[in-house]
């Protein structure tokens, strides 16, 4: 199928889409909605389930497009062949993000599930589409240590309870699984193998992690009875197979499920302010399939409104409404404490054979430099994308290639300003701050102890890009230890933005959906929702 066929099929399944889910909660006269939430990420997944089993009537506003397993294998686009699919609203495809400017390719512009945000000292990648970042990431589910997350979190959030409680409840909903031993023996996960021998030889301990992937499709997979995804090396672009267990595959289809919960695709939340009587009113608008806005943005009203817009969209939001005067009461914390969790983009080389262009989306262990006399860092493993491996073995880079995020405690100095000329919220991150160059600094003696140590060689280290978006409303500052927004009684926070910079070594959206459980349980439990006007 064409880009454009494609691109034209995928735009009257979302208007039908579109128009099914306003048939309900919009039928309403007054475009009253007891609760909204904005985006439907790991935070507003949570938020949509929870809610929605709270019997709470609960419209969940998605900017970008539902992505269902199509049967032909071409629900998404592939690194091979990208097309708009791939990327929120841009022309070309993003290498020359990751110093590889060479492999840029141009693209429709089209409502895609990879949003590349430029900021001002770092590039960020996030999910858009139903489901958030899990659309696009590597579907690793890790949770930190212990002796980080009581560092990095109030004293409030017990670690104890995460462990025992809520990590499981989000376990218990995704399903994820560490990679079966059939399966990460064969050709197609060498490179994960690989890269556990080079820790294990460098004397960092390890830990395998989970992924939310059904690995019974990736059997199916090497069997050949589904489209080549995860064994292809495929990852954030989407899984054709659909072997990756997406938030629209199980948070989101319960929450419609409990017949309170309606989602609403391609439409954005431009602004949000109080309304009367002590609610909240927010400005959304339809977008095309193009991203541009349809028709005249209309207000809704809400009793309880949930920001899940990630740390970015979130933050924003918070940002401007403080800024126009729409919301004053938001404290100086709102905008502030943000880092991207210490993400940084790493390739290795000169390593024995590693298969890297296959076996994804994610890498399968974990190996944590407790000793570094800087910081403690970790290492994951995720694929190489395939044309990215060909490429650097035509530039001439020693051969045999692993990819990872190398991940770290960053300072949570990042910070959001409004710009009333464009009335846009921009990112700012100090990139010569002496407190980020030792925070990178910690990352490189780690790199440097494994070359050392294994004779390999790190031949990529690109701290200007990253996908783990921490900060602008934290927990215990802009907001309660539950996500309440202090002074805004109504609103709360449920995503990344609560979080200070750093999940502690580990990829964070198990501690985002983990956190958002809490923070639901504590507000139903206390705040008295109800449906009532
Ligand atoms: C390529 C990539 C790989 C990754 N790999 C991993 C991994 O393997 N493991 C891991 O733990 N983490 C990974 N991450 C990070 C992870 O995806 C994020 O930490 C996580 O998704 C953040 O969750 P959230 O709830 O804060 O927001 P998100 O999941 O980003 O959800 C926010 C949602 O809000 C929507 N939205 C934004 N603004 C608006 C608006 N104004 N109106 C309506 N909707 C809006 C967005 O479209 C999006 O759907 C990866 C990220 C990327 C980009």
């Amino acid at each position: 199928m064409s880009r454009r066929r494609f691109v034209k099929s995928a735009s009257l399944a979302a208007g039908a889409a579109a128009l099914a889910g306003s048939s309900r909660l919009f039928a309403k006269p007054s475009d009253f909605v007891p609760a909204i939430v904005v985006g439907s990420g790991f935070g507003g997944a949570v938020a949509a389930l929870r809610l929605g089993q709270a019997g709470i009537d609960t419209l969940v506003l998605e900017r970008g497009r539902r992505w269902p397993i199509r049967s032909d294998g071409n629900t998404f686009a592939t690194f091979e062949q990208p097309d708009g699919r791939g990327y929120w609203l841009r022309e070309s495809t993003g290498e020359a993000l990751l110093g590889l400017p060479q492999l840029v390719k141009p693209i429709d512009r089209y409502t895609g599930v990879l949003d590349v945000i430029e900021g001002n000292g770092i590039a960020i990648g996030a999910g858009a589409g139903v489901g958030g970042g899990s659309l696009v990431y590597n579907a690793i589910i890790v949770k930190p240590q212990r002796a980080l997350f009581e560092r990095l979190f109030p004293s409030a959030i017990d670690f104890d309870e995460m462990e025992d409680v809520y990590y499981p409840r989000v376990r218990s909903v995704i399903q994820s699984a560490p990679i079966p031993d059939d399966i990460l023996a064969t050709e197609y996960y060498r490179s994960s193998r690989v890269s556990l021998e080079q820790a294990v030889m460098a004397g960092f301990p390890t830990r395998p992690v989970d992924l939310a992937v059904d690995w019974d499709i990736v059997r199916e997979e090497i069997a050949g009875l589904k489209v080549p995804s995860a064994i292809a090396g495929q990852s954030f672009y989407g899984l054709n197979s659909g072997a990756k267990r997406s938030l629209d595959h199980n948070y989101l289809p319960q929450a419609e499920a409990t017949g309170h919960v309606e989602i609403l695709p391609l439409h954005t939340a431009i602004a949000i302010e109080h309304g009367n009587g002590g609610r909240y009113a927010v400005t959304i608008a339809s977008l095309s399939d193009e991203g541009e806005i349809v028709g005249v943005p209309r207000r809704l009203t809400c009793k309880y409104l949930f920001l899940a817009a990630g740390s970015i969209g979130t933050t924003s939001l918070l940002v401007r409404a403080r800024a126009t005067g729409a919301l004053p009461a938001l404290n100086d914390h709102v905008g502030q404490h943000w880092a991207a969790n210490g993400d940084i983009a790493v390739i290795r080389g000169a390593l024995p054979p590693t298969n890297a262009a296959t076996g994804g989306p994610g890498g399968h262990f974990i190996f944590e430099d407790f000793e570094n006399p800087i910081e403690p860092t970790s290492l994951v493993e995720i694929v190489m994308p395939p044309h990215i491996n060909s490429a650097l073995a035509a530039f001439g880079a020693p051969p045999s290639f692993c990819n990872y995020a190398s991940l770290g405690i960053p300072p949570a100095i990042g910070s959001f300003a409004y710009d009333p000329n464009t009335d846009r919220v921009g990112l700012n991150w100090p990139t010569i701050d002496p407190r980020v160059t030792s925070f990178l600094a910690a990352a490189q003696h780690t790199l440097a102890t494994l070359d050392q140590r294994t004779g390999s060689a790190t031949i990529s280290f690109n701290p200007a890009v990253s996908a783990h978006p921490l900060g602008g409303a934290v927990l215990g500052r802009a907001c309660d230890t539950a996500g309440r927004v202090k002074r805004c009684p109504g609103l709360y926070v449920v995503d990344g933005a609560l979080i200070e910079g750093s999940t502690g070594l580990a990829n964070p959206s198990f501690t985002i959906a983990a956190l958002a459980e809490r923070c639901l349980e504590q507000i139903l439990a206390n705040d008295h929702l109800t449906n009532g006007s």
